[in-house]
């Protein structure tokens, strides 16, 4: 299927890594040009000139930006609009989880947390708007997290946040409807740099990748039986952003190997 990338403008929030960076790399190699962002500067620079000298560098645009930071992401999007003109798709992907109970969240991890977890949303979606209106198919798509519709008691506040996105999300798909189309892809567990980190501090440094990963999974009762790959979730994010779902908003799309238990 010809997912129509080709010579359209995709901007990725968080493309210097995991999930993120497996969209910019597919989206680039279905011929889009991708202006990506994230915070470390140096992470970007590496995987930006990677990407230029495998894609050409008129097609890649990255910059090291916030997203919480709104008047640095009006930046990037004037950058963007001035470099490649409408954008057909944003990816709102920039983010990480926050582990901790109701006991041990105190006021300021919850106003963080929920600050991260809107604002990531809320600014890009803001300063892109205008960009994926004149494209006349503009599409927007989340990544969250199961979380939302299967809270863990031991990431509460993540939880918490995540349900109220996609209420944000599924407003927004009215709101900005028939312009501009609003979606989420759901997830389980993806192998990404946030669970690398947690296997880098584990407890038994004997413990192999494999056997982490797989203990895991076990732990976890994932029905597939293991964690999802960063492009499985990748793959869903392309699908919802592009022309091949153009009667889709206000959806969600769930990539958790079997996760969720409600129907
Ligand atoms: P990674 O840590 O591999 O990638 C996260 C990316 O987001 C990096 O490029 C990071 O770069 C960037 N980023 C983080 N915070 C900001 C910020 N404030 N402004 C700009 N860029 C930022 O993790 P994943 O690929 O797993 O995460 C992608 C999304 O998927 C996140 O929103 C995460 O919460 C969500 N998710 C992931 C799950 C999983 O199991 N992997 C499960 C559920 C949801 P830098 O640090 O340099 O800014």
């Amino acid at each position: 299927m010809d997912l129509g990338f080709q010579d359209r403008t995709v901007v990725v929030t968080g493309g210097s890594s995991g999930i993120g960076l497996a969209a910019v790399r597919l989206l680039l190699a279905e011929g889009a040009r991708v202006a990506f962002c994230a915070r470390g500067a140096e992470r970007l620079r590496a995987v930006s000139d990677d990407l230029t000298r495998e894609f050409g560098a008129d097609r890649v645009l990255s910059q090291a930006v916030d997203v919480l930071d709104a008047s640095a992401v009006d930046g990037f999007a004037a950058t963007v609009a001035d470099t490649f003109g409408p954008v057909q798709a944003l990816l709102t992907n920039a983010g990480q989880g926050r582990v901790s109970t109701f006991a041990d969240t105190s006021d300021d991890d919850w106003r963080a947390e929920l600050d991260l977890k809107y604002f990531s949303q809320i600014n890009p979606i803001r300063a892109f708007k205008p960009a994926l209106i004149s494209s006349g198919q503009g599409a927007i798509v989340a990544t969250n997290s199961l979380l939302a519709y299967q809270p863990e008691p031991h990431m509460v506040c993540t939880s918490s946040a995540r349900a109220g996105i996609q209420s944000l999300l599924k407003s927004l798909s009215v709101e900005l409807a028939p312009d501009i189309r609003v979606n989420s892809i759901v997830l389980g567990l993806v192998d990404s740099n946030q669970w690398q980190r947690r296997f880098d501090a584990r407890e038994d440094p004997s413990q192999t990748r494999d056997d982490w990963y797989g203990a895991l999974a076990r732990r976890k009762s994932i029905p597939l039986g293991r964690l999802g790959r960063a492009e499985e979730a990748a793959r869903a994010l392309l699908f919802l952003a592009s022309p091949a779902a153009s009667y889709i908003t206000g959806a969600h799309l769930e990539i958790s190997g079997g996760l969720s238990r409600h129907v």
